[in-house]
């Protein structure tokens, strides 16, 4: 049998994981959604030729018999209430990142999930499923570039709309480095900095674009990451570890290499959909399978709490300009 799915929310990776769910995935259904759009929920599910009603809202939807499971791909804001209510029900739920917008609302869904008493929730950090970054981690755990010191990383994307503010720096975008970098080193972080090169003039008026990350973990290593959401030229993620005996990079996605006109070149990718379209599949195969299974895993409502800890100190350091220390809460022995 089926997983019933129901969707909150269908912009665009609501969109994307509706697809995915229905024509890509094995397992899965999806049988409900809604959006704060209705007109644009019922458009959907015209366009993508799936069996599914359209709930009036995300509580409706939660409530509903039929649905078995609930993935939450509304605005970030919303998040937490729509988590929170899935846990009442007792319904498992995969939430896109954030988990809620304040480490106090990630705190108040790892105690409700705590209350339950099994996990119920999926955190979608992407990364941590990429084949790139698992043999990047690889490579890390055999010991082979020794322990990690130093690691210096990019997250480019070509451009971003008006809304885009500079504290989203840290809550939509450097928020999948928070995530996975930690998942990475296995380690966590003692305190971050944020410093501003000179501002792109591709950037809106509004928004301090490039912003230099500065984290330093519990073990002493101590990392870079340039977040530059204007850079024009594509979506570009980077990754390099310096070790003590070698260095390890983020493999570049998989393009056709090509000689032509005088050139030796590759594609670089423009949209963020493209460059882990396996690794939310991958994602999402998991949640079904650890549902129809009884055992919910991959990243969980802890690493999401972490994340937003960690994202709080880097809005404050955005702000102060000074280095922020964090102190991260010893994880329970409810998250292993
Ligand atoms: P989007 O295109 O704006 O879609 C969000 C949808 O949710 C919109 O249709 C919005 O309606 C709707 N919505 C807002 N509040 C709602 C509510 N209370 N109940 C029901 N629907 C509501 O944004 P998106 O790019 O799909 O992003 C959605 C979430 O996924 C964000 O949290 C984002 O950070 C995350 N995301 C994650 C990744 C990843 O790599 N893992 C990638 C992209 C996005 P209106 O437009 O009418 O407000």
């Amino acid at each position: 049998m089926s997983l019933k799915l129901g969707v909150i929310g269908t912009g665009a990776i609501g969109q994307d994981h509706i697809r995915r769910c229905s024509q890509t995935l094995l397992g899965s259904q999806v049988v409900a959604v809604t959006d704060i759009n209705l007109a644009q929920a019922a458009k959907v599910v015209a366009e993508l030729k799936i069996a599914a009603e359209v709930y009036p809202d995300g509580h409706a939807l939660i409530k509903a018999p039929e649905v078995e499971a609930v993935l939450v791909t509304s605005w970030g804001p919303s998040h937490e209430e729509f988590v929170l209510a899935a846990i009442a029900a007792g319904k498992p739920v995969f939430c896109e990142k954030p988990l809620a917008v304040t480490a106090a609302g990630c705190r108040k869904i790892v105690e409700a999930e705590m209350a339950h008493g099994k996990r119920l929730v999926q955190v979608g950090f992407m990364r941590p499923y990429d084949s790139g970054y698992r043999a990047l981690k690889a490579v890390i755990d055999s010991g082979q570039i020794g322990e990690p010191l130093m690691l210096h990383c990019a997250h480019r994307n070509p451009r971003v709309g008006e809304n885009y503010k500079t504290d989203m720096a840290i809550t939509d975008t450097l928020i999948h480095e928070l995530d996975v970098l930690r998942w990475l080193l296995a380690d966590d972080y003692v305190s971050v900095q944020v410093v501003f090169p000179r501002k792109s003039s591709k950037a809106l008026a509004h928004l301090r674009d490039p912003q230099v990350v500065l984290l330093e973990t519990a073990r002493g290593t101590r990392i870079d990451v340039e977040v530059f959401v204007n850079c024009q030229y594509g979506y570009d993620i980077q990754c390099e570890v310096v070790g003590e005996t070698g260095i390890a990079r983020l493999p570049e996605p998989s393009q056709v290499q090509l000689r032509s006109e005088a050139k030796l070149s590759n594609a670089i990718l423009m949209d963020w959909k493209d460059r882990f379209i396996a690794a939310y599949d991958v994602e999402l195969q998991a949640f079904i399978d650890g549902v129809r299974a009884g055992q919910v895993g991959g990243p969980s409502a802890w690493d999401g709490y972490a994340a937003a800890v960690a994202a709080d100190a880097c809005i404050e350091a955005q702000n102060s300009g000074q280095i922020v220390k964090l102190a991260q809460p010893p994880r329970p022995a409810f998250y292993g």
